[in-house]
């Protein structure tokens, strides 16, 4: 152990923690998949609270935008456009040298999934898209690994811990929304304040678990609307669906693949087409657009207008390696075509930000 032995003291005090439980915090292992806010601010509770081995998976780089809020960034990585693992992993091993921290800078899809989740003790929702979170889900259930779901945006937030013989995440959602359904922050915003109030919610799950008190980790899900100063919990003694697709029925659709999104890059241009599942004919076909309501919240994010029944645009988000603008287009059933790149992790980034799943 790093430092001195006090390091824990004020933590070791809480009954449900103790010598054993710190113990078994030093010696697990905890995953944490996006690391924006909410995972910024879980992985550096999770380190602080003594975890022993943290990997870190984001795909993306450090933006100005992120400063208000994402905890572990400084001015030095947005300037750099450094990757949000690599500097979370530089920042967190300077509050504590001695947890092994493992940086992956990729994208998480169904072919590295169980890969990275490798020996984790609990899985931390740090994510900004549903098909993403589906995808743990199936997993956790799967594995029999502990899932703590977290999102927020705005001035509002949720939290589920997904435990064995609890109900999953679609037992609570069972389908995902229709592209665009759903405010995103880069459509609505999201405030520091609340951020900070789920991720201590969520770590706070996730800690129990590693600790070994997995049965003092909340049941239901827990909601917060701060403008109202208030949170509650929904379906505290409720038992898993028996209609659940992936723990009923253990058909792990979003694992298998068979449920995400496609990117394909377009021959002979620099683009990136984005077909979601609902467009390709799977099981939310029929699922549209609302191009209205998607066309007044994306106002303050760029310059975005019909024409020919497309919604185009350009987005508010420079490429890191050229500085070139990138543009949307997005097809009435959800497909779209980013142009100005050929990184296809990156042009599913936009997506999930500016339009939302
Ligand atoms: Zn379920």
């Amino acid at each position: 152990m790093n430092g001195s032995e006090s390091r824990f003291d004020r933590q070791r005090l809480l009954p449900w923690i103790g010598e054993q439980g710190q113990r078994r915090l030093r010696e697990s292992h905890a995953l944490v998949v996006g690391c924006g806010a909410l995972g910024s601010a879980q992985a550096e509770l999770l380190v602080r609270a003594g975890v022993g081995t943290l990997t870190i998976v984001d795909r993306d780089l450090v933006e100005w935008s992120n400063l208000q809020r994402q905890s572990l960034f400084d001015e030095r990585d947005a300037r750099a456009g450094a990757p949000k693992a690599e500097a979370a992993k530089r920042r967190l091993r300077e509050i504590d040298s001695s947890v092994r921290i493992h940086a992956c800078v990729e994208h998480l899809g169904p072919e590295n999934a169980a890969e990275l989740a490798r020996g984790a003790g609990v899985i931390v929702d740090g994510l900004d898209n549903m098909p993403s979170r589906y995808l743990l889900n199936d997993l956790a259930v799967r594995d029999g690994v502990p899932f703590v779901h977290a999102a927020v945006v705005a001035m509002e937030g949720r939290s589920l811990a997904v435990l064995p013989g609890r109900p999953c995440l679609r037992c609570v959602h069972p389908e995902a929304p229709a592209p665009g359904a759903l405010p995103t922050c880069d459509t609505v915003g999201v405030f520091g304040g609340a951020v900070a109030i789920v991720a201590g919610f969520a770590a706070t799950q996730a800690i129990r678990v590693l600790a070994g008190r997995g049965d003092l980790a909340s049941r239901g899900l827990w909601s917060l609307d701060l403008d109202a100063a208030r949170a509650i919990t929904i379906g505290a003694d409720a038992a898993p669906s028996p209609e659940c697709v992936c723990c009923a029925k253990r058909r792990f659709e979003w694992l298998d693949g068979d449920q995400m999104e496609q990117a394909t890059v377009l021959c002979g241009r620099r683009a990136v087409q984005i077909v979601p599942r609902s467009a390709a004919g799977g099981s939310r076909r029929g699922a549209a657009v609302d191009f209205a309501a998607l066309r007044s919240r994306l106002a303050s994010h760029g310059r975005f207008e019909e024409r020919d029944g497309i919604l185009r645009g350009e987005v508010d988000m420079a490429v890191a390696d050229t500085g070139a603008a990138l543009e949307l287009a997005l097809f009435p059933d959800g497909r779209a075509i980013v142009s100005g790149t050929v990184d296809a992790a990156l042009a599913r980034s936009v997506y999930d930000r500016i339009v939302g799943l």
